[in-house]
């Protein structure tokens, strides 16, 4: 499922200043890789001193806007934010929108891929033993004066033990997408843009505010 709503084509980004509503370094790196070819001169909300807003929503979506509100009117600029996670399908889509707090306060991942994996046993052993997985993306773009527009991505895949690879971030080296044979941990940081739920959020962002520079 792909998805985009709440879109206003009258407000564009074109050759603009944009706030990185995240101050997770990975996602950072991503969503500036993938803003690259746009030409928009992109700052974070920790360069800016923003603080973190508290992400007391109930679904990916709900947790973007929250992030991207909060930029958007602290900074007086357009803001975008990104929420996703990793959802499981033998434990009912979690870690889903708590895939961060599964890390733990020292954001150790390794320990979060354990957890994960210690699920799916204990799943299994009650006879649901699928391990299929997908990792979703809501990209929001905030807008100072509280409108905002959300897209949103999708991809399928299993999750595959023990973890490989080193790139990307978070469950990267747990998670292969459908149709592939290596880890997103093991993938060449271009080959995940071409298929990740992030990409495929972006590139509905892309369509909507940058079609005539994509
Ligand atoms: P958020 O900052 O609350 O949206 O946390 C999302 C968490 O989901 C991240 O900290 C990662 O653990 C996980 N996540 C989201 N996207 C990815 C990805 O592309 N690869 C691996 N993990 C991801």
């Amino acid at each position: 499922m792909t998805q985009a709503d709440k879109t206003h084509p009258e407000k564009t980004l074109r050759d603009g200043k944009l706030v990185l509503a995240s101050h997770n370094p990975g996602k950072l790196r991503e969503i500036a890789e993938l803003l690259t070819p746009y030409g928009v001169d992109v700052i974070s909300a920790g360069d800016l001193g923003l603080p973190e807003p508290v992400e007391d929503g109930e679904t990916f979506a709900a947790n973007a806007e929250i992030k991207a509100l909060a930029a958007a009117k602290g900074s007086g600029l357009p803001a975008l934010s990104d929420d996703s996670g990793l959802a499981v399908v033998a434990l009912n889509g979690d870690p889903g929108i708590y895939s961060a707090r599964w890390a733990g306060p020292e954001k150790d991942f390794s320990l979060a891929m354990e957890k994960v994996e210690e699920e799916l046993q204990k799943a299994a052993e009650t006879g649901n033993d699928t391990r299929a997985a997908y990792f979703v993306c809501a990209l929001c773009l905030a807008w100072p004066d509280g409108t905002t527009e959300v897209f949103e991505g999708r991809v399928d895949g299993t999750i595959v033990h023990p973890a490989r690879g080193l790139q990307g971030f978070g469950y990267d080296p747990i998670f292969q997408a459908e149709g592939e044979t290596i880890t997103f941990g093991e993938m060449d940081p271009a080959r995940k843009h071409s298929m990740s739920h992030r990409a495929r959020a972006f590139a509905l962002l892309v369509a909507e505010k940058f079609a005539s520079k994509a």
